[in-house]
């Protein structure tokens, strides 16, 4: 460090040690406002400025001062300071020079509470950091005490927690005080007291509910009694105990009077008014009081001008007998003259007086008659105040209704119009998608796509081989290898919003294994499939509609295989839990036992898919050949309650990533692998059978064959939705599987399911058992 900035330094650390002076010398001789401003600022200086040297500096002379009292208040702020600054304090403290200083101090003073003061502190400061070794100097000090043969306080009990107490346990802090003797014991009750004020003032701007009657005004009196008390003498863990307190009282009592007073722009301006008001009449009273004045000073001046008249015509006519008695002479003319003058000058003032009276009497009647009709006004349009506002209001909720109702006529035409257009299409729909091909397809022979698409929903397929053979297919749509997920589910929208509605949904892929089945419903999770995306929507539906609905949507995730249902979702697997499929009279078909989760956000989604996959690939050495040949069943249930009328419907989707369609070991399978053919050829054929029966409008729908159309029993026919994705490979050698898939959805296109229902909640009906 440079001179200069030494002494710039030092120079600083000087004003700085006079700042202190004059804050130390506020806190000695001021009230206690000035003393907890300055000691604030003492504080916060000694922080902010590392300037604990200088404070320590500062408050030597009050500590040594004769005067009893100042040193026991510069033994207060010393105290105070300890407690409320930090570790650069007690350093500075904590040294041989200011401990001898202060036990000088204890055995040379006469005055008993100077010496209380200084051992109590020395006392407590050797207790509080008996355990740092930087300030161990406060155990020597104490030692060096105890050695004089000096009698010691006992330390002061820890300062009390700062956290405020409820009613109840100010009882318990007034009854745990009581034995303490001394003029402590009231300090500590009221203490007590006003801390639970405090909090049950802080409860009720919490809530109002919890505001007791006439807390506020206990405060404001609290309040009061803090100012009287603080002007007293105090010890200083009780002084700053009460500053405290009246600095929340102040912070409180502000935040009661801004919330708790008409705050709302209607109260506001009707204060306006009411102040604006009374300003007018003061000012009106001014100007009355002014006038009366003015006019008692008018009759004060036309008696006087009347004397003065009077004394006037007394003199002129002593003059006139006089001039009529003698010779009249040039001097008694001149003095007549005068005179006569004089007594018209007064007749002319008196005229004027009595006009600016009359004048003035005019002005006040004017001005009184203004105000009258100000005021009439004013009155008038604070009594429309409340209707306008309760109008306002109305017209508000009027509003909302109206906005409500539109909105519910919306949704009610959309759902009605779809589902005509629904029916007028025959209720299984037929996408057919075409995977592209893969780099290895790309690359190996025959790498071309055997599929071209002659117009919209066409498929043409163009059979290897010389002859060329083509053959066309028509589906509801048709998407060529370039579509997206986004596509894709943008036309199966619809029918997740009819699942909201009530309605039974089933979409399931079809197709070969390796033809894009699982990425159709499942997707990568960075481009996710039909699944994440349906859920999506039903989550964003059920917040469109709280307002009106409420629903509850609720997953189970199964597999079958060998004919066998597993529940991916449960815990454990167990052989002994039995999946049997029931029917139940307004959910339709279910899996007793089967666990089923309620589900509110797309993360639950992703965690119970989670677990499904780790489920369905436990205890499998191949995972893709197992889910192959398995059908994986996404089962969403949506209970949806309507909150006007109260009516629950129960909707459904069940989304279905089939077994690969392909015809596995129709020679030479054995074992495991053949009872999977086994399985899957079952439950296919089903599935055609089933399709073909209700195309046929057979009266006998053969469901049970299977357990995968058992289970899709209610969404497959009757009153249903259904969406089949056939998904097929565009290489050439997949084009005889790719026929096969195309001709088994042409021929479910043809089913007509008949007029799908709603799913309406009947009274009395029980929830089917399900696990939780
Ligand atoms: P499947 O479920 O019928 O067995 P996958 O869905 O597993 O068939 O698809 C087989 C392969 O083709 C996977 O690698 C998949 O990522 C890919 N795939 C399928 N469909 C598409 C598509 N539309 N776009 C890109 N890749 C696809
Ligand atoms: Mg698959």
């Amino acid at each position: 460090m440079s001179d200069d900035e030494l002494s710039v330094s030092k120079g600083s650390k000087g004003n700085l040690k006079k700042e202190f002076e004059g804050l130390i010398h506020q806190q000695l001789n001021s009230q206690h406002q000035q003393i907890r401003e300055a000691f604030k600022r003492m504080v916060s200086m000694i922080v902010d400025s590392y300037s604990a040297r200088q404070a320590l500096e500062a408050l030597k002379d009050p500590i040594k001062k004769d005067s009893g009292l100042i040193q026991l208040k510069g033994l207060s702020i010393l105290g105070a300071l300890v407690k409320n600054t930090g570790h650069d304090f007690h350093v500075e403290l904590a040294t041989k020079k200011w401990m001898d200083r202060l036990i000088k101090l204890a055995r040379s003073t006469r005055d008993e509470r100077v010496r209380d003061k200084v051992l109590q502190l020395m006392v407590d400061w050797a207790n509080q950091f008996q355990l740092q070794l930087q300030l161990d100097e406060f155990s020597i000090a104490l030692h060096r005490l105890k050695a004089k043969g000096i009698e010691l306080p006992p330390p002061t009990e820890k300062g009390k927690p700062r956290h405020r107490r409820t009613k109840s346990n100010q009882e318990k802090g007034a009854t745990a005080t009581a034995g303490t003797e001394g003029p402590s014991t009231s300090l500590e009750l009221l203490l007590t007291n006003i801390q639970a004020d405090v909090s049950n003032l802080e409860l009720g701007l919490q809530s109002q509910e919890m505001l007791q009657e006439g807390i506020a005004e206990e405060c404001r009196k609290h309040l009061q009694k803090i100012q009287v008390i603080l002007s007293t003498d105090l010890p200083d863990q009780a002084m700053y105990e009460f500053i405290n307190l009246s600095d929340q009282l102040h912070e409180l009592l502000g935040l009661y009077d801004a919330v708790y007073t008409d705050s709302t722009p209607e109260g506001h301006a009707l204060d306006r008014e009411v102040s604006e008001m009374k300003k007018l009449d003061m000012q009106i009273r001014e100007e009355q009081e002014l006038k009366a004045r003015k006019e008692r000073e008018l009759e004060d001046l036309t008696l006087e001008l009347q004397s003065a008249q009077e004394a006037l015509r007394a003199a002129t006519d002593a003059a006139r007998l006089r001039s009529l008695s003698g010779p009249r002479n040039e001097k008694d003319k001149r003095v007549h003259d005068m005179l006569t003058q004089v007594v018209s000058n007064c007749a002319n003032v008196k005229q004027a007086a009595v006009d600016c009276k009359i004048k003035m009497q005019e002005e006040k009647a004017k001005m009184l008659q203004e105000n009258a009709r100000f005021l009439k006004e004013l009155e008038e349009n604070l009594m429309e105040f409340p209707t306008l506002v309760e109008k306002a209001k109305i017209g508000e909720s009027k509003a909302f209704l109206l906005l409500k109702k539109l909105y519910t006529i919306e949704v009610n035409t959309r759902k009605k119009l779809y589902n005509k257009l629904q029916e007028l299409r025959g209720n299984i729909r037929v996408y057919c998608r075409v995977r592209p091909l893969s780099a290895k397809e790309k690359a190996g022979p025959g790498g071309d796509s055997i599929m071209s698409y002659p117009a919209d929903g066409e498929i043409v397929v163009r059979e290897p081989g010389g002859m060329g053979k083509t053959r066309a297919f028509e589906f509801d749509t048709v998407y060529n290898d370039t579509a997206s997920q986004e596509e894709i589910f943008e036309d199966t929208k619809p029918l997740i919003n009819c699942v909201v509605d009530g309605y039974k949904v089933c979409i399931f892929a079809y197709g070969q294994t390796g033809s894009g089945k699982t990425y159709t419903m499942q997707g990568p999770h960075e481009n996710p499939g039909i699944n994440r995306r349906a859920l999506q929507r039903l989550f964003d539906l059920v917040e469109e509609r709280k307002e009106v609905e409420k629903c509850v949507v609720s997953v189970s995730v199964l597999e079958i295989y060998n004919e066998t249902i597993r529940d991916l979702l449960c815990d454990k697997m167990d052989d002994k839990v039995k999946y049997e499929i029931k029917t139940h009279p307004l959910d339709g078909q279910y899996v007793e036992n089967l666990v089923n989760f309620p589900v509110t956000s797309i993360q639950h989604i992703d965690q119970y898919m989670a677990k499904a996959e780790k489920n369905r690939s436990s205890g499998r050495t191949n995972m893709n050949e197992h889910s192959s040949r398995s059908h994986m069943v996404l089962y969403v249930v949506v209970r949806n309650t309507n909150l006007q009328s109260g009516v629950t419907t129960v909707g459904k989707v069940s989304l279905v990533d089939l077994a690969g369609s392909e015809r596995v070991g129709k020679s030479g399978a054995t074992g495991d692998r053949m009872k999977e053919a086994q399985a899957i050829n079952k439950s296919l054929s089903a599935l055609g059978d089933v399709i073909s029966s209700l195309s046929r409008n057979d009266s006998h729908t053969p469901y049970r064959n299977s357990k995968l159309t058992h289970l899709l029993k209610d969404s497959l026919g009757g009153n249903s939705k259904c969406l089949m994705f056939v998904n097929v490979s565009p290489a050439s050698y997949n084009c005889n599987e790719s026929i096969n898939s195309l001709q088994f959805a042409f021929r479910a296109r043809g089913v007509v399911l008949g007029t799908a229902k709603k799913n309406v909640e009947q009274p009395k009906i029980e929830v089917p058992h399900v696990r939780q």
